[in-house]
């Protein structure tokens, strides 16, 4: 097939709208998923004895624990697309697996064209020139029918993503294998990092398959003591000693572990934190700061120092498991501390047991308030009256709003609003998205909980585990109000969207009648109906401010078509 028989208008759905939810973008397919398997199922075979002695002496694991755990290795050579090909396999299907790599498609969805090595047919390079200069949708790229193409014409080099690795898979809940962390050997030479996780948020990446659970979350058990520990090594060892544990890869646990940690912890019985025990108290910082972080959710959880042995410096949970057993780990974890009443939980967080106490007050309150609130409006967002005025709420504004949009602050208080003003449901809250039912259903992948920030302040989060994105009040808003899919909730607001989220804002009553709009939304109105020259309109506050005419007929414009009071005065022409 020569390439000039196809127009690149084949590879772009130009019919399909952007989808709303990522779940669109692929249906789910078996046919990944036995492809995943079949990888996993390659990396086991590619296991050696050298690699098996390496996981016995390095972390205790037995020969059982790596056949059970479907622990592999990964060669450096490229004999996973070889097998997978081998299959039958296409390569379309291995690239949505997230293993695998290939210039193509890099090239298509993510390089900067006028400034890659890449050489490809027009076919190819319309498409990637139209992507990268936003007239073309990721979305709309025909993945199946690009890749289809390039493996005819001879132009893809598929290979695996890392070299010489000890490939760990993870389970879901359920128990199904969702995905991999790639754990540095000896022999590994790829990267400088101990840990490469699989990539899935790629937009070609079939992210209803291959996705992140919490590491070890199918041996959670509800009112079963549970453990947390530091490293996936270390929650490897404890279910090889018959302990529940989950591992979230990291002692810097922050807002999307820490929903995954809270889903788990909330139904669990006694929750320990085991964390490495060494000189720099890093390992104990990180457990302090995820225990004040439970706890502020409602789950104490026990702090666990490993004793060190005298010859050493520090201790894993695995080497301690290597060396004792489960009843030595079960008396140190005894012996553990609440966090609430750990000696250095200030010194090492920056949060007294006082605020803890009273984050910890608020949140119950919240969730007995806003259960009062959803009897009288069970849809949309609370509407929570905000009182005061605009001066003095100077030092309120949410860390997450952007300088321009504090220009903007002209006294608007939907910039004071915080998440738990909008969001209509209580901290502690697992389940659907409640803007909207996004994709297809999986239970208890939304979750609304209270995060400390390490200056001690507790600040509510929402997170929605089904696209992987955390909302803040204006985000929350942009997205209730219909402006932003929830796919995409994250970013500063443009014109349009300051307009829309102020206008439901004041609809909801969630800020005064009197509310001040934006200039951004006035920005909007000016442009959408053609009020002045579109060289006059800003598109930051640096550009100076639309004409006196066109002000006063935006202001106009709000009463009359949309009958809400503008807040502001007319200006004198
Ligand atoms: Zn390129």
């Amino acid at each position: 097939m020569s390439s000039q028989q196809i127009p690149p208008e084949s590879f772009i759905d130009s019919t399909a709208d952007a989808p709303d939810s990522v779940e669109d973008r692929h249906a789910t397919d078996d046919e990944v998923h036995d492809c995943f398997i079949a990888a996993l199922e390659h990396f086991k075979s590619n296991l050696t004895s050298t690699t098996k002695a390496l996981a016995q002496q390095r972390w205790g694991f037995d020969a059982e624990t790596v056949e059970t755990l479907g622990i592999g290795f990964v060669r450096d050579d490229n004999s996973l697309v070889e097998n997978l090909r081998d299959e039958g396999y296409s390569p379309a299907t291995m690239l949505r697996t997230g293993l695998v790599t290939d210039g193509v498609v890099k090239h298509l969805y993510e390089c900067d064209v006028d400034d890659c090595r890449h050489d490809f047919p027009a076919e190819i390079e319309t498409v990637a020139q139209q992507r990268d200069a936003g007239s073309l949708d990721p979305a709309q790229i025909r993945f199946e029918d690009v890749l289809e193409y390039a493996d005819e014409e001879d132009l893809l080099w598929l290979r695996n993503w890392w070299e010489s690795r000890l490939i760990i898979p993870y389970r879901d809940a359920e128990g199904t294998y969702r995905y991999t962390i790639a754990r540095k050997t000896g022999q590994s030479d790829d990267t400088d990092g101990k840990y490469i996780k699989q990539t899935f948020r790629k937009p070609w990446v079939d992210s209803s398959t291959i996705f992140e659970p919490l590491y070890g979350c199918h041996t959670v058990a509800a009112d079963e003591p549970l453990v947390i520990t530091e490293g996936i090594t270390d929650a490897i060892a404890a279910h090889q000693h018959g302990i529940r544990a989950v591992s979230p890869a990291t002692t810097q646990v922050k807002e999307e572990q820490l929903s995954k940690i809270l889903q788990y912890a909330t139904t669990a019985g006694d929750v320990f934190i085991a964390n490495d025990t060494e000189v720099s108290d890093e390992g104990l910082k990180g457990a302090l700061r995820t225990g004040a972080d439970l706890y502020v959710n409602g789950v104490d959880a026990h702090i666990v120092e490993l004793p060190v042995p005298d010859d050493r410096d520090e201790i894993d949970l695995a080497e301690f498991l290597k060396e004792r057993d489960r009843d030595a780990f079960a008396e140190a974890a005894t012996s553990g501390t609440p966090v609430i009443d750990h000696p250095r939980l200030e010194e090492l967080t920056d949060v007294t047991p006082e605020a803890l106490e009273e984050s910890r007050e608020s949140t119950a309150e919240d969730s007995l308030a806003t259960a009062e609130d959803s009897e009288s409006s069970s849809e949309g967002p609370a509407a929570v009256a905000v009182t005061g005025g605009g001066d003095d709420c100077e030092g309120a504004v949410p860390t997450a709003v952007q300088d321009e949009e504090k220009v903007d602050r002209y006294g608007s208080l939907i910039y004071e609003l915080e998440l738990a003003d909008v969001c209509g449901v209580e901290p502690g809250y697992r389940g659907d998205n409640p803007i909207e039912h996004v994709g297809e259903s999986h239970s208890n992948y939304f979750s609304v909980f209270r995060e400390v920030d390490s200056d001690g302040e507790t600040t509510l989060r929402a997170f929605d585990h089904k696209t992987r994105h955390g909302y803040n009040a204006l985000t929350w808003l942009a997205c209730a109000s219909g402006a932003r899919p929830t796919d995409k909730p994250g970013g500063q607001l443009n014109a349009r969207e300051t307009w829309e989220v102020w206008k439901f804002a004041k609809q909801e009553g969630l800020v005064p009648e009197s509310d001040p709009v934006p200039a951004r939304g006035i920005w909007h109105l000016c442009a959408e109906n053609e009020l002045c020259e579109p060289s006059r309109i800003p598109s930051s506050h640096d550009d100076g401010k639309v004409p006196p005419g066109a002000y006063n007929e935006a202001l106009s414009l709000i009463a009359r078509t949309y009958g809400l009071d503008p807040g502001r005065d007319r200006l004198s022409n």
